[in-house]
């Protein structure tokens, strides 16, 4: 991991009088480590699997903090739960959901941003951030 992350991450951490602890820094290097997109579940399942023993609490204050301080993006779909990835490294995209699969896709559209951006300005707004979902289901071929 770049060393610049881990003083961001302790900056961070200080800030909201945190401790550094290796709970913590673990979720961080999952998160730069793996693409996709992950519930709080997800994210104990894998430490427990490599034998980091972190309560559901811990783990959802440090998703906060990393949302808070832009190493991770979060989004709640349809069921209400919450899904976190990698904002370190990653464009801007947007997402589509699969209602059948739950499988999640991502796409970039320029166009979209574009006209996204006009329609803001018309009204005489900026866009700040914005939270674009397709709910989508495979075309059967026959
Ligand atoms: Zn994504």
């Amino acid at each position: 991991m770049k060393e610049s992350y881990m003083n961001d991450f302790k900056e961070a951490l200080k800030k909201e009088n945190l401790k550094f602890t290796n709970q913590r820094y673990s979720i961080l290097k999952f998160f730069v480590n793996n693409d996709g997109h992950y519930d709080c579940d997800d994210i104990i399942h894998y430490l427990t699997k490599n034998k980091i023993k972190v309560s559901k609490a811990t783990t959802y204050r440090t998703l906060d903090l990393l949302v808070k301080y832009n190493f991770c993006s979060k989004m709640v779909l349809d069921d209400g739960i919450a899904r976190y990835e990698n904002k370190i490294d990653s464009n801007h995209h947007d997402h589509m959901i699969c209602i059948d699969t739950g499988k999640i896709i991502e796409f970039i559209s320029p166009e979209i941003e574009e006209i996204q951006e006009n329609i803001a300005k018309e009204k005489g707004y900026e866009i700040i951030k914005h939270v674009h979902q397709l709910f989508v289901k495979k075309i059967s071929k026959n």
